[in-house]
Parts: structure tokens; C-alpha cells; sequence
């Protein structure tokens, strides 16, 4: 699943590969990945037209055409995007391409086809589910201390929960989710509202510094833009692993459905709701 630091350079990436090349060619393999908001249909509306801005909302990737439509990715779990030659191996999983006029081709891959690419009039993104609830963008200036002590407060949920609601954060999935707690040595079912004011200030620095973090270990990598690139992650599925920190071995938990995973001594669980029996 693409997040936040794969976005940032896939948008980076993406801009330099496709800005001003026209589309020349349409293949849709699974159409059920589509959703057309427009009156022409999507290979009508994409054939002979040139790509303009490129840019990401959250976890929407944005394509702008000179003929005024978007195309609007959501790549949800399992989305991929892939440059690379027309005729290149996709693997599993190719939902459509776009075939450009350098010879090259974008193709977008789902094997879970659970992710959805709006076609709409440009800026028209209200019809797109949860495009307009994004919460404050966490790359901007508006996250500030302030602004994250007003959104955490008064918070009932686990802190893992509300680090994830896009609603009030844009946007932070499963992997930096518990990067951001290892780094703040905060238990990942720690309700909001049990932590201590020094506790959520030490979040927001966590979380600017480890997106910062995996922004640049992303760059760095310079891999080809299906490739996940993982391997500087310090918890995030290394059950049974030794904590980088403190050498404890990394446990696996639920939270609401979702695996997490932490290192029980440099994340103690706070003590709740103790009932002395006595
Ligand atoms: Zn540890």
C-alpha cells in the first residue's frame, strides 16, 4: 500500500515522467476499478490528450489533462502504479494502461482491485468518497503543535486509531502508524485521552520526524515505482524480531482489526481502570 512517503515520491516521479505527454492509447483490463463521472467515456475522454499537473491530496494521486478532466487514483490496499515499456511484464494485477507518445506506458495495478480511479470534470471532487473529509495535511504548515493539540483533545479512541482517521489526519497508514508510536515510546492501544500533555507533544514531533524519516529513506532508494520500499522500517511486522532500541522481541497485536506491532519495553502499556479487590 502506498503511504504518505511513497506518495510524496511517487508525485515527484510521476510529474517528471508524464507532464506534457500525450496519451496516444487505451487498454482497461478491469474496468471494475473505474468509476466514470464524465458523459464520454474513459478511453473518449484520456485518447489524444496531454497530461498537465500531477499532484497528490492525501492519499488521492491527482492527474490533470489540457482538456479539463482528472483523473483521480485512490489506490487504497493494494494499488500500484508501474512506468515502463508498452509491452512490460506486469505481473498480476493490471487494471488499465495508458500508453504515452514516447513509447512508454503507465500501467495501474490492484491484485485486490479494491482501489478506485475516478474520472471526473476537473476540481469536481465531491463526488469522490472521502476525498473532500481529508483531515490537516501533515506535510503542511498547518500542522502545527497547536493545531495538533486541539485535534488530539478530548480524543476517546486508541491512539493508533486516531493517529489513522484521515479526518483528522492526512494521511498516515499502518506502517508509519507504528513507526510513530515506536519512535514516541507510546503503546499502540493507548487511549488518546490518557496521554499526558508532554506525551502528545512528543507524538507530533514523532510523527514529523519519522514522515521526514521515511520521505528520505523512499528518495534514497530510488526504486522503480511499484517496488514497496520497507527495508528501514524498525517494528512494522518484525514479530518476533529484536527491538533496534533495546533488543526486546517485538510483539504483534490487534487493534480494531488492524495488526500493529511494538516493542513492549520501550512501549509500556499504561496502567488502567486498576480496581483494587482488597
Ligand atoms: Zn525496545
Amino acid at each position: 500500500m502506498p503511504e504518505l512517503p511513497d506518495l510524496v515520491y511517487l508525485e515527484t516521479k510521476l510529474a517528471e515522467y508524464l507532464s506534457g505527454r500525450e496519451i496516444l492509447a487505451i487498454k482497461v483490463k478491469q474496468p471494475v476499478v473505474l468509476r466514470i463521472l464524465l458523459q464520454e467515456g474513459f478511453e473518449k475522454a484520456l485518447t489524444r490528450t496531454r497530461f498537465t499537473k500531477i499532484h497528490r491530496h492525501g492519499p488521492f494521486m491527482n492527474f490533470g489533462f489540457e482538456n479539463d478532466c482528472e483523473l483521480v487514483i485512490h489506490p487504497m490496499l493494494a494499488g500500484r502504479f508501474m512506468y515502463a515499456a508498452q509491452d512490460a511484464n506486469t505481473g498480476k494485477g493490471l487494471c488499465f494502461s495508458l500508453y504515452l507518445d514516447n513509447g512508454a506506458a503507465l500501467h495501474y495495478l490492484d491484485d485486490k482491485k479494491m482501489g478506485k480511479a475516478y474520472l471526473i470534470p476537473a476540481g469536481r471532487y465531491e463526488q469522490i468518497p472521502r476525498y473532500s473529509q481529508q483531515g490537516v495535511n501533515i506535510l503542511s504548515s498547518d500542522f502545527t503543535l497547536e493545531c495538533f493539540r486541539k485535534l488530539i483533545a478530548g480524543q476517546r479512541k486508541q491512539v493508533r486509531v486516531f493517529l489513522m482517521d484521515q479526518t483528522r489526519l492526512s494521511a498516515i497508514g499502518n506502517c508509519y502508524a507504528d513507526e510513530i508510536l515506536f519512535d514516541g515510546r507510546i503503546h499502540p492501544k493507548t487511549f488518546c485521552n490518557q496521554l499526558a500533555p508532554e506525551e502528545v507533544d512528543r507524538l507530533h514531533q514523532s510523527i514529523n520526524t519519522v514522515i521526514a524519516w521515511g520521505i528520505a529513506e523512499v528518495e534514497r532508494a530510488q526504486q522503480p515505482l511499484e517496488v514497496k520500499v520497507r527495508s528501514h522500517v524498525k517494528v512494522r511486522n518484525k514479530k518476533d524480531m529484536p527491538c533496534p532500541r533495546c533488543q526486546t522481541t517485538i510483539r504483534r497485536a490487534g487493534v480494531l482489526g488492524y495488526d500493529t506491532f511494538f516493542c513492549p519495553a520501550c512501549q509500556p502499556a499504561k496502567r488502567t481502570q486498576f480496581i483494587d479487590w482488597s
